[in-house]
């Protein structure tokens, strides 16, 4: 289980991104945060990640627990070890790697040769595309296809959580839905999975449990299905009426 029990997250001295957040995220569920631009997504994936501090943020109070272990006061590398990963904003692939070199990247956590094996064979599996392209520069793939070795590459460390910020950014309509499709493959697989998304309807079409996130604190939560029939969901995020 991931909570989130009363965090509150500041940047510098002055601005308060998140305030007050609790909410829980039941194993083997998928979880959409989703809220419009500035509303704090990005940095509640910080938080969660151990990467609040490169920006400048902090835990101000409350905290986030994975299983029974405070996660909020670990480094990255801890985090990952304590299975949680992160597929960033962005993709972020190594450009000049090859695919499985991007692979190999995502498995450093893992001592046993054979299992990074494994694994990589069975990010192939999952994603045949990228065993098509194994030896190919990651910077010649499709954005949709970076994408999948982005979140490839996140489950290389056999997580059981996996968080993915806004992976439908920038990818044609017909990709995002084959990502929502691969995702809830992850999650039939056995990983809980988290997803940022400003893409509201490909988020909850996907999830399980639903939270909305304004200006940094929580205005709406509960079952994914029943929240996007809505009608302020609809109106606010749906793009309906
Ligand atoms: P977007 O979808 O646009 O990325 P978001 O929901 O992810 O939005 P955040 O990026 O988490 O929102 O931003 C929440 C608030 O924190 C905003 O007011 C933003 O300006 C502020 N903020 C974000 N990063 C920093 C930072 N490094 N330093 C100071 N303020 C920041």
């Amino acid at each position: 289980m991931l909570i989130f029990d009363s965090l509150s997250v500041r940047y510098g001295a002055g601005v308060q991104a998140i305030e007050d957040v609790g909410f829980e995220v039941r194993p083997g569920t998928v979880c959409a945060i989703i809220g419009g631009n500035g509303a704090g997504k990005t940095t509640l994936m910080r938080a969660v990640s151990g990467t609040l501090g490169y920006h400048g943020g902090r835990v101000v109070s409350g905290e986030i627990r994975l299983g029974e272990t405070r996660i909020d006061r670990l480094n990255p590398h801890r985090i990952v070890q304590h299975g949680l990963a992160l597929v960033p904003e962005g993709r972020h692939v190594f450009g000049e790697l090859t695919v499985e070199e991007n692979l190999q990247v995502g498995a450093t956590t893992i001592g046993s040769g054979k299992l990074r094996q494994q694994r990589v064979r069975r990010a192939y599996e999952m994603f045949e595309a990228l065993g098509r392209y194994r030896t190919r520069r990651a910077s010649l793939l499709s954005g949709g296809e970076q994408q999948m070795l982005a979140i490839a590459r996140g489950l290389m460390s056999g997580p059981e959580v996996l968080l993915l910020d806004e992976p439908s950014l920038g990818i044609a309509p017909k990709v995002v839905h084959r990502i929502g499709e691969t995702l809830r493959e992850i999650n039939r697989a056995g990983t809980t999975v988290v997803l940022v998304e400003q893409n509201a309807a490909m988020a909850l079409g996907v999830a399980d449990q639903g939270v909305v996130i304004e200006r940094g604190a929580i205005s709406m939560r509960g079952d994914a299905a029943e929240m996007r029939e809505t009608e302020e969901i609809r109106r606010m995020y749906l793009g309906g009426s």
